[in-house]
């Protein structure tokens, strides 16, 4: 048999250059509604219990394999938040069942204000009775279970798979700070309207959709169980396309609300909620019907901790001459800070600051910051590292507090200033918060 020169390079190419098959992709949900009336997360104040489920709350799971062999697992969640405690619990059992290293998991929440409490997180919000925190703790283990199980199909669902990426845009953040009354009305109130799709396809078959927004999972605040509009974006989107699992990333929605919002109607609000799950989805759909752009391995992983400081938090005794006056959550702030310095040495006065990045070859960096993460972050790590090929996700690990840019910082307000005591921290950060962040960035991306 006699081969032509060109048919000979095609194949020496296609032995030694073009690999063979660069990713293999698995795909997973796990069912996390509540089979009982649950405490309901996401705002302080009295206890509320569930009273409806207006769809499922899902754990969804993506997991890659690139040509190196190592499996990564990605995992989404229609849930406020997680604590500590529970990544602990979390990444420890991947660990344990996978092999899985921290690195290679990135646990991503929508930061849904329509979800049940679970473990430790916002723990200062609530006050409970024995049987609402025994309801609490039933469906805490529910959940553990389902991301055992989410984590372990999505591994055992690895098949050939191509990757692929694009940007869309939808219009519905809008920066808290235009919201809030007449003064704040004057800041310019940046947003991030961008909508990163991830395509995970085998052949024609469309498998998995991860796409993500910046914004707060807060259309909804009534009695019912939902994903607000990340969860009914999510439900569309797999009406839509048929056999794929869509998984919602929240990005950096520190500061943005879905706007506008209709308090205590909750029929009204439902369907707000929903025309902007719809939108979203729209978004993505016109991605995924464009040509996006193919994406190469190998996935080059790397994490690290940042030490952010805290000013001073108030001393010991003005902690307890103004206990007596307090209630609710602000008396339990207090107490908290008053147990921590007849514990031990007060009020920490720094906190660690984990980041994960993931580089998918040249056409994609996904940066997995922690907690809730401003806008400024997006934006000037995609000015930096490129619009186009770089995704800034915030809200993954555990929900930490509010992470305010300088700006933010020194305008002020919620966000980074009044916001700290909710979650258990004793003061703002320092003004080298956004610096000590953007350095550890600029480490792992470089890496
Ligand atoms: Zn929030």
């Amino acid at each position: 048999m006699i081969l032509s020169v060109n048919r000979m390079l095609f194949l020496l190419l296609s032995v030694f250059v073009l690999p063979a098959q660069a990713w293999e992709a698995g795909l997973a949900k796990a069912d996390i509604t509540p089979t009982e009336s649950v405490p309901l997360a996401g705002y302080g104040g009295k206890t509320r219990m569930s009273q409806r489920v207006d769809h499922p709350l899902w754990l969804k799971a993506l997991a890659l394999r690139d040509e190196s062999g190592a499996i990564s697992v990605i995992v989404t969640a229609d849930l406020v938040g997680l604590s500590d405690k529970m990544i602990t619990r979390i990444a420890g059992s991947a660990k344990e069942k996978h092999g899985l290293p921290r690195e290679r998991l990135i646990l991503n929440t929508s930061h849904n204000h329509s979800c049940p409490v679970t473990e430790d997180v916002l723990w200062l919000y609530y006050e409970f009775t024995p049987e609402e925190a025994a309801a609490k703790d039933r469906y805490t283990e529910q959940v553990y279970r389902a991301y055992d199980s989410v984590i372990a199909a999505a591994i055992a669902d690895l098949a050939p798979a191509e990757l692929s990426h694009e940007m869309g845009l939808a219009g519905v953040a809008v920066n808290r700070r235009r919201s809030r009354g007449p003064e704040s009305r004057a800041l310019p109130g940046p947003v991030d309207q961008d909508v990163p799709v991830l395509a995970v396809r085998s052949g024609d078959r469309l498998r998995g959709i991860v796409f993500g927004y910046s914004c707060h999972t807060t259309a909804l605040g009534g009695l019912s169980l939902n994903g607000d509009y990340a969860g009914f974006a999510q439900v569309e989107l797999e009406k839509s396309n048929p056999g794929a699992v869509a998984m919602f990333v929240q990005n950096c929605g520190g500061d943005a609300n879905p706007l506008p919002r209709i308090r205590g109607k909750d029929v009204e609000a439902v369907s707000l909620a929903e025309r902007y799950g719809l939108i979203l989805a729209e978004a993505v759909n016109q991605v995924l019907a464009g040509s996006m752009v193919s994406l190469s391995g190998p996935l080059e992983v790397a994490m690290g901790e940042a030490t952010l400081d805290l000013q001073p938090g108030l001393p010991l005794a003005e902690l307890k001459e103004r206990v007596p006056n307090l209630n609710g959550m602000h008396r339990r702030e207090f107490e908290h800070f008053i147990r921590q310095y007849e514990t031990g040495e007060g009020p920490p006065g720094e906190l660690n600051y984990p980041v994960q990045v993931w580089r998918f070859g040249t056409g994609l960096t996904f940066i997995a910051l922690t907690g809730e993460t401003v806008v400024d972050y997006s934006l000037k790590f995609k000015d930096t590292y490129g619009w186009n090929t770089t995704w800034v996700s915030g809200y993954n690990n555990d929900l930490f507090c509010y992470v305010p840019s300088l700006r933010v910082l020194r305008e002020g307000g919620y966000e980074g200033t009044l916001g700290m005591w909710e979650y258990g921290h004793r003061a703002p950060f320092t003004e080298t918060v956004e610096d000590r962040i953007t350095d550890l960035v600029e480490r792992l991306v470089s890496e």
